[in-house]
């Protein structure tokens, strides 16, 4: 569509980042981007206004550019946002999922009251990889009572499969390699 190809145009491919034949989907242009940004937010929050019967009462976002759409999003919808952050980075009593990455395992955490039992909530990052990162954010916030009513990327690297970690779960990309 016109809209994908736009938003797509904000992206740039960086080879051999973070390491080597890793093919990198950098975010920054589209970021800088004002209509851009607003355009992949929309896109985002689209799926969760009002009436669509996929309301959300909370948006969730990993850090960090999780951070970045999630806030955006929870503030188009009217509703408030959840961090999700690496090890050691929140101030109040935590729950915590240990996950597994290309080289070694790494921790996020989230505030064990961050929401109520049974709310609904939107889970929120950039790129869907190999979808270890997300199914350790939606776990955690599985086991501190939310429904996970959909995990959403702005990319998806459909290559890498990462939606078959996220199954039982609604997950939407706007943009899928
Ligand atoms: P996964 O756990 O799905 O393998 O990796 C996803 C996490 O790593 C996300 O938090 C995402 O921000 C980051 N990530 C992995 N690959 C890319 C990429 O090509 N571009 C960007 N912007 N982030 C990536």
């Amino acid at each position: 569509s016109v809209l994908s190809e736009r938003l797509a145009a904000g992206l740039r491919d960086i080879p051999d980042y973070p390491s080597p034949g890793i093919l990198f989907k950098d975010i920054t242009p589209l970021l800088a981007d004002p209509e851009l940004f607003a355009a992949s937010v929309d896109a985002l929050a689209a799926a969760h206004r009002a009436g669509t019967g996929a309301e959300v009462d909370v948006v969730a976002g990993v850090e960090a550019r999780g951070f970045i759409f999630g806030a955006a999003v929870a503030l188009s919808l009217g509703v408030g946002f959840v961090p999700i952050r690496k090890k050691g980075k929140l101030p109040h009593t935590t729950v915590s999922a240990e996950y597994t990455l290309e080289y070694g395992t790494a921790i996020i955490e989230v505030h064990e009251d961050a929401v109520h039992p049974g709310q609904r909530v939107l889970l929120l990052d950039d790129v869907l990889a190999t979808g270890g990162t997300a199914e350790a954010a939606a776990g955690l916030l599985e086991g501190i009572g939310a429904h996970v009513v959909s995990v959403s990327f702005l990319v998806e690297l459909a290559f890498l499969n990462g939606r078959e970690r996220l199954s039982g779960r609604d997950v939407k990309a706007v943009l899928s390699y």
